[in-house]
C-alpha cells in the first residue's frame, strides 16, 4: 500500500493542514492500493499563494528559459515513461499494453507538440494602424482534471501554463491521483523555481469548487462532466476568470453505404470500446445508412463478440474494468434503460461478464434499431457500449448527428471524398475524422455546444492560457 498524503506546494512535499484519509482503488481488484489525503480550502489557499508569488519572477522568464525546462521534463519523462504506464494501469484499470501505447504516449507527444509551438510563438505583433499587440501569461491557473486519460489531460493543461510563463495549481482526480503525483516529481527534478507548479488532492465539491472561487486565480481550466462544468462555471463567475471547458460527448460516427465496411466498421467499434468506452470522444453513435443496414449489423456483431474483458495487469488488447463502482452502476443502469426503450441488443448486455466476478468490468455492449431519442442514444454511458441507428439520406444523417447537446467529435466513413468535405463542414462538432484519421499531437482538441469553449493542444492551447494587451503609442 502506497502512502502519498502529502501535496506539492511551493517546491516542497508538504502534508495536509487536516488529516482526511482517501483509499485509491485498483479497479481491477476493488483493493486499495494507495492511501492520499482529501484536501480543504486553506490547503488551496497555500497553493494559490505560492502560485502568485512565483507568477511574480517566473512570467518574466524568456521563451528559451521555459523551453529548456520543458525539454528537461521530457527528457524525464521517457526515463520514467514505464512508470507512468504501470501507475495508470493500477489506479485506472486500463490494461498494460494500453497503457504503455497509449495513456502514457499522450505525456511526451502533447508535451513535444507544445514545445513545437513554443518556439514559433509570436508574442508581439504590430498592427496595421500602428499599435503594438503583446501576448502575455495570463497569471495563476487553477487546472482540474479527471480520470479517464489522467495523464493526457494534464499536460493538456500543465504544460501550457508553465510553457507561456504561468503558475498553476493542479487538482487531478480523486480516483487518479497517483499518476499527478508522479509528473509532480518530474517537474520537481526538471527545476521548475518553486510555486510555479503545485498539487492539492481532493473531491470537487470542497477543493475543485476551492480553486474555481479563488480571487487570485486567474483562469480556470477544467476537464470533465458537463455537469461540474457548469458548477466550475458558475463558481467562477463572481471573480470574472477565463474559463476553459472539457467537456462529455456523444460522438455520431456516420457509415454511408459507399464506405469501406469490412475496414471501417469494424475498427470502429474497437475505437468505442477502446479505454473501456471511457473516453469523451468515443464514437458512440453509429448513424448507417439503410441498404447496408443489415450487412454493418453483421460486421459489428462479429467485432463486437471478438471484444474480450482481461486482467489489466496482462499484455494484450483486451478491455479493463471501469474506474469504480460508481461508473460500473451507472453503466449498468443505461443498459438497462436501452432494453426498456425497446432497442435491440446484438451483443453483451447487463451484469458481469463470466469469469469477472470481482472487479467493475462489464460486457461490452452493443444495441441495434436505436432511436435517436432514446438514452442510449442521448446520454454520455462512459463505457464499452454502442448504439447503431438507421438513417436515409445525407440530410437525414447530418441531422440525426447534430441533434444532441453535445458536439466533441465526428466520424465520416465514406469512399466518396467531396461528400465527406460536404458532411465535415455541416456537422457541429469540434473535430471531425474522415475513414480514421486519427487526431495528431499539436491540433486543437475540444468542442462545441455543451462539450466545451476552449480548444487543447499545440499553439491553440497555448493561446488559451495567453492575454492580450494593446499598447497605444502617440
Ligand atoms: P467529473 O466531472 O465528475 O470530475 C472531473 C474532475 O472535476 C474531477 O477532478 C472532480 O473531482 C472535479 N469536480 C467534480 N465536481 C466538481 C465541482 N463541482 N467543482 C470543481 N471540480 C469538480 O468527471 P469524471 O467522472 O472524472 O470524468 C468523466 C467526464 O469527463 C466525462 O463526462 C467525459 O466526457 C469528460 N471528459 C472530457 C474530455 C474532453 O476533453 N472533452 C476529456 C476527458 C473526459
Amino acid at each position: 500500500m502506497l502512502i502519498k498524503r502529502d501535496f506539492y506546494i511551493d517546491g516542497k512535499w508538504v502534508p495536509p493542514l487536516k488529516a482526511c484519509d482517501f483509499d485509491v482503488i485498483n479497479p481491477a481488484t476493488e483493493k486499495p492500493v494507495a492511501v492520499i489525503s482529501m484536501g480543504t480550502p486553506g490547503d488551496i489557499d497555500r497553493a494559490v499563494a505560492a502560485a502568485k508569488k512565483a507568477f511574480e519572477t517566473y512570467s518574466r522568464t524568456s521563451l528559451e528559459e521555459r523551453l529548456a525546462l520543458l525539454e528537461k521534463l521530457l527528457a524525464i519523462y521517457e526515463r520514467r515513461y514505464d512508470e507512468m504506464a504501470r501507475t495508470i494501469t493500477l489506479e485506472l484499470g486500463a490494461p498494460i499494453t494500453m497503457s504503455t501505447q497509449q495513456q502514457a504516449d499522450v505525456g511526451i507527444g502533447h508535451l513535444k507538440g507544445f514545445i513545437e509551438a513554443l518556439k514559433n510563438l509570436s508574442t508581439r505583433e504590430k498592427l496595421p494602424n500602428g499599435d503594438i499587440v503583446v501576448r502575455e501569461p495570463i497569471g495563476v491557473c487553477g487546472l482540474i482534471t479527471p480520470w479517464n486519460w489522467p495523464i493526457n489531460q494534464i499536460a493538456l493543461k500543465v504544460v501550457p501554463a508553465l510553457a507561456t510563463g504561468s503558475t498553476c495549481v493542479l487538482k487531478p482526480s480523486e480516483f487518479t491521483p497517483l499518476n499527478a503525483m508522479l509528473y509532480a516529481e518530474m517537474i520537481d527534478e526538471a527545476g521548475f523555481p518553486r510555486g510555479t507548479f503545485n498539487l492539492v488532492n481532493g473531491d470537487g465539491s470542497t477543493v475543485g469548487a476551492a480553486l474555481s472561487r479563488h480571487k487570485d486565480v486567474d483562469m480556470m481550466s477544467f476537464t470533465g462532466s458537463t455537469r461540474a462544468g457548469i458548477a466550475v462555471s458558475k463558481d467562477a463567475a463572481d471573480t470574472v476568470k477565463r474559463v476553459t471547458l472539457e467537456l462529455g460527448g456523444k460522438s455520431p460516427n456516420i457509415v454511408f453505404d459507399d464506405a469501406d465496411l469490412e475496414d471501417r466498421v469494424a475498427s470502429s467499434v474497437l475505437e468505442c470500446f477502446n479505454n473501456s468506452g471511457q473516453s469523451c470522444d468515443a464514437p458512440t453513435r453509429m448513424l448507417v445508412q439503410r441498404p447496408v443496414y443489415d450487412k454493418v449489423v453483421k460486421i459489428v456483431e462479429e467485432a463486437g463478440s471478438r471484444a474480450r474483458v482481461g486482467n489489466p495487469e496482462e499484455e494484450g488488447d483486451h478491455i479493463g474494468p471501469l474506474v469504480s463502482h460508481i461508473q460500473f452502476d451507472r453503466v449498468q443502469k443505461l443498459i438497462e434503460a436501452g432494453i426498456e426503450d425497446g432497442a435491440r441488443v446484438l451483443v453483451g448486455g447487463p451484469g458481469k461478464p463470466e469469469g469477472f466476478e470481482t472487479g467493475y468490468f462489464v460486457r461490452p455492449t452493443v444495441f441495434a434499431d436505436v432511436r435517436n431519442d432514446m438514452r442510449i442514444a442521448r446520454e454520455e454511458v462512459f463505457g464499452p457500449v454502442l448504439a447503431l441507428i438507421p438513417f436515409d439520406t445525407e440530410e437525414e444523417a447530418i441531422a440525426i448527428a447534430n441533434d444532441t447537446p453535445y458536439g466533441l467529435a465526428a466520424y465520416v466513413q465514406t469512399g466518396d471524398t467531396e461528400r465527406a468535405e460536404r458532411v465535415a463542414l455541416r456537422l457541429k462538432a469540434g473535430m471531425v475524422h474522415i475513414n480514421g484519421g486519427p487526431h495528431r499531437y499539436g491540433s486543437p482538441f475540444g468542442g462545441y455546444k455543451q462539450s466545451g469553449n476552449g480548444r487543447e493542444g499545440g499553439k491553440f492551447g497555448l493561446e488559451d492560457f495567453l492575454e492580450v494587451k494593446t499598447v497605444h503609442r502617440p
